[in-house]
């Protein structure tokens, strides 16, 4: 297992490989720009309004990119899609961009694996549909849905106003005493054994900030000698301890690593971060911007889900984006190795019945490995039945809007973000309607049209469609 590793990471490792030296030199430091411009309100506006001097500016921030094979204006970089030859370094950039992306979509595909149970794999795929028609493509495709999220910690130190995970403050770390370190190695190995390979989309961290485990890095060379490679490190305080930062990056080199964060939570550690490490030593870090000075509102999830704007804040980096969202990615367990808890959860977009944008399907506790798998194996036999089960009511989604399609040809579903139509005969219609009442099991809307001269076939394949799709709730089951 410790040999095989995930085909998005080997594709991330190379992305380097296809690029000369001075190429990734100008990727680094076109990088770097970005995050000043992102990040720096003082040096956004001086470059809107100078221009003609904008190689001046650049180049008093240390880097060299030779701006007008980058961009003929500077305010829509950001926008530009690159095809004009004429900026061959916005071609480079959309191309190390265009492999991120790919990058993600292929870990998405990792987190189904041979060895896992097929009902598990089902389950996580109707959590990719549901979420992309709950959220959108746009948003929907940004979410990896890794299996497992390990909190090493509990509780954050940080305390950011913003937290979309809705942390709660820092209660202590998950020691490392000799027996803290075998449940953990079981934990793992219990892992393996149940996810395989899938196992490696996985991290340590979730509302918790991976810092304040004292020990973080040890428990993530442990994960490394089992899973087989080394998970994705999000922190919030990358200049707490440089020490620790270095420790982290160095163990990121040595290679089979997904790639890491760094939180910039103010200007200063943006500052710091900038001056002590080169555009080349942060290029496969990305840096996420939630300084006041960002041009990037917050997620309205977790702490934020209530939050008002106040009207004389210009700031962007202090606005809550008005439609609400989530930062959730987990379709999976989330795991509490300090409270020896587990939960059966995916994202979703933040409600009141989820205001940290995701779901609970189910949660137990475990004191030892062995109770761990018992809660998994139980919870996949509970919630996640190998097809539609035909005895139990059916209803969709509370967040989708049934209507009939306007020539009566069949009915629509939507959301805030998608629609999606299902045409065919009255007797889609029909279905629809009595999915939509929310009593009917799919033995009785089967038997009811099929009495009335419905294809046994198509019905059948509708409501497959439809569970499979995600458009029916599955929460309860
Ligand atoms: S965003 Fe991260 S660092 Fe900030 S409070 Fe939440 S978990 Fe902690």
């Amino acid at each position: 297992m410790t040999n095989y590793i995930i085909p998005s990471v080997e594709f991330y490792q190379r992305m380097p490989d296809r690029r000369t030296s001075d190429e990734l030199k100008t990727i680094a430091h076109i990088k770097r720009f970005l995050e000043i411009l992102t990040g720096d309100r003082k040096f956004r506006e001086q470059l809107k309004g100078n221009p003609d001097k904008a190689d001046e500016l650049v180049r008093s921030k240390g880097l060299t990119i030779d701006l007008p094979r980058f961009s003929c204006k500077f305010k829509p970089v950001l926008l530009y899609d690159g095809k004009d030859p004429e900026f061959p370094l916005a071609m480079l950039w959309r191309e190390w961009i265009e492999d991120l992306l790919k990058f993600r979509s292929m870990l998405r595909e990792d987190g189904y694996s041979d060895t896992t149970d097929p009902r598990f794999n089902a389950w996580r795929k109707r959590q990719v549909e549901r979420t992309n028609s709950e959220m959108g493509m746009l948003r929907g495709d940004a979410i990896t849905h890794p299996i497992f999220s390990f909190e090493l910690s509990k509780g954050c130190s940080v305390g950011c106003w913003f937290c979309g995970l809705g942390a709660r403050s820092f209660k202590g770390h998950f020691e490392r005493t000799p027996k803290n370190v075998s449940l953990w190695r079981d934990i793992l190995n219990t892992t393996v054994e149940l996810f395989g390979s899938a196992v490696q989309t996985s991290f340590c961290y979730w509302a918790t900030e991976p810092f304040d485990n004292p020990n973080y890095l040890d428990f993530l060379q442990d994960y490394k000698d089992i899973v087989g490679v080394l998970p994705q490190t999000t922190s919030a305080v990358p200049t707490r301890d440089l020490v620790w930062t270095r420790r982290l990056m160095g163990m990121i080199k040595a290679g089979n690593a997904l790639p890491s964060r760094f939180s910039i939570l103010n200007s200063k550690v943006l500052k710091e971060l900038h001056r002590i490490f080169s555009p080349e030593d942060l290029m496969r870090y990305e840096l996420l911007m939630q300084l006041k000075e960002s041009s990037y509102g917050k997620a309205r999830a977790g702490k934020t889900y209530n939050k008002l704007n106040s009207e004389n804040c210009a700031d962007g980096g202090l606005q809550v984006n008005p439609l609400v969202s989530s930062i959730a990615c987990v379709s999976g367990y989330l795991v509490s190795m300090m409270d020896r808890t587990i939960k059966l959860v995916s994202p979703c977009q933040a409600t009141d019945q989820w205001p940290e944008g995701f779901r609970i399907h189910d949660q137990g506790t475990f004191s030892d490995a062995k109770e761990f798998g018992d809660f998994i194996k139980d919870s996949i036999s509970k919630h996640m039945p190998a097809s539609l089960p035909l005895d139990k009511p059916v209803s969709f989604r509370k967040d989708l809007f049934y209507e009939h399609l306007d020539d009566g040809g069949g009915f629509a579903l939507s959301t805030d973000c998608s629609a999606h139509s299902f045409t065919g005969d009255e007797f889609v219609i029909r279905l629809g309607d009595m999915v939509a009442e929310g009593t009917h099991n799919p033995v009785e809307i089967i038997g009811a049209l099929v009495d009335s001269g419905a294809d046994i076939f198509g019905i059948r394949g509708t409501l497959n469609d439809l569970y499979d799709k995600g458009f029916l709730e599955d929460l309860v089951i």
